[in-house]
């Protein structure tokens, strides 16, 4: 089948009451591990990257890359969503390079990293969804801060502006927005709460009361990986220091879906298992030198914590 939208793929997920996750890809192999996993899964899936967030000199030769691969996953329903656009010419971009969905994050200035007004917000998205509308591209806009660490190096977590459902109503209203990324207590990156009580902090109350005011748009919880512990303990074994942390547990994503959460970012939790496998095995290995060799557990340790989180969400089997 064809690539979808993000609205077609979230109407489904609305109709059938479970959530599609949305996986982070930094480069081919990784899209390999979440596609192998969608199929396998029999899954609805959402591809996913950021602007700027891979290793290859061209970033538009990546992304027709990408694409390319995507489509070759014909039996699979597949959205292909550019993550965290900041700049209003990162999403025309993806757009022109084929992506079905783009966010524009406008909730923060790009250059100074403060969360922008209201205003600024509703100007900068509702420019975007007048140019992906009129392509048949779903957007995805953020209202509220939800804060926290891209990487371990960013370091504090910053402070959460919970989003104020009547706000959410009127952004919605004046932006048209197909999605709605909500900050309703997650936190991004791998360095989260540093007690394993922060994990808890969904505001599911806060969900529903936004989801009562918003019957058509599908909201979105970002930040919400659960760090797995054993991925932490296995890098930090092996070289690396990453700091105590914890994130999301099960019961909470699950309760948000029930209170309306449609997508799930899950960025992290796939590339801590995906570190953790790489160092383990350089670990143990210390004298192979075959890629073939080396990237084989990474990447099936990717596709397993994929295809886990599709049956948590509920979305394994409905492609069937
Ligand atoms: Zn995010």
């Amino acid at each position: 089948m064809p690539l979808i939208t993000l609205r077609e793929a979230l109407t489904a997920a609305e109709d059938g009451g479970y959530a599609v996750g949305a996986f982070n890809v930094s480069d081919l192999n990784q899209a390999y591990s979440v596609l192998e996993a969608a199929r396998q899964s029999k899954s609805p899936v959402i591809v996913q990257s950021i602007a700027g967030m891979n290793p290859y000199a061209d970033e538009g030769w990546w992304w027709d890359r990408l694409r390319e691969l995507v489509v070759s996953y014909d039996d699979v329903s597949a959205v292909l969503h550019l993550d965290h656009g900041s700049r209003y010419t990162d999403c025309i971009r993806a757009i022109e390079h084929g992506f079905t969905s783009v966010m524009i994050d406008a909730s923060r200035d790009v250059k100074t990293g403060e969360a922008s007004t209201f205003e600024h917000n509703v100007e900068l998205t509702r420019s975007v969804v007048e140019y992906a509308h009129a392509r048949g591209v779903s957007v995805e806009g953020e209202l509220g801060t939800i804060g926290g660490a891209e990487t371990p190096e960013d370091g504090v977590v910053e402070e959460i502006v919970f989003t104020d459902p009547m706000q959410a109503a009127d952004f919605v209203r004046l932006t048209d927005v197909d999605a709605l990324a909500v900050a309703v207590g997650t936190s991004h990156g791998s360095v989260k709460f540093t007690d394993a009580e922060g994990g808890q902090r969904l505001r599911i109350g806060l969900i529903e009361k936004i989801k009562s005011e918003l019957p058509q748009t599908y909201l979105v919880l970002h930040g919400s990986s659960s760090v797995p512990q054993d991925a932490v303990a296995t890098i930090n074994a092996n070289g690396g220091s990453l700091p105590e942390s914890y994130g999301l547990n099960l019961e909470q994503k699950q309760e948000g879906i029930a209170a309306g959460i449609r997508k799930i970012n899950q960025g992290t939790d796939s590339h801590l298992v995906w570190t953790a496998a790489l160092r383990e095995l350089l670990a143990k290995r210390p004298s192979e030198v075959e890629p073939s060799q080396i990237l084989s557990s990474p990447l099936t340790a990717m596709q397993e914590l994929t295809a886990q989180r599709m049956r948590e969400f509920g979305s394994a089997g409905q492609t069937a």
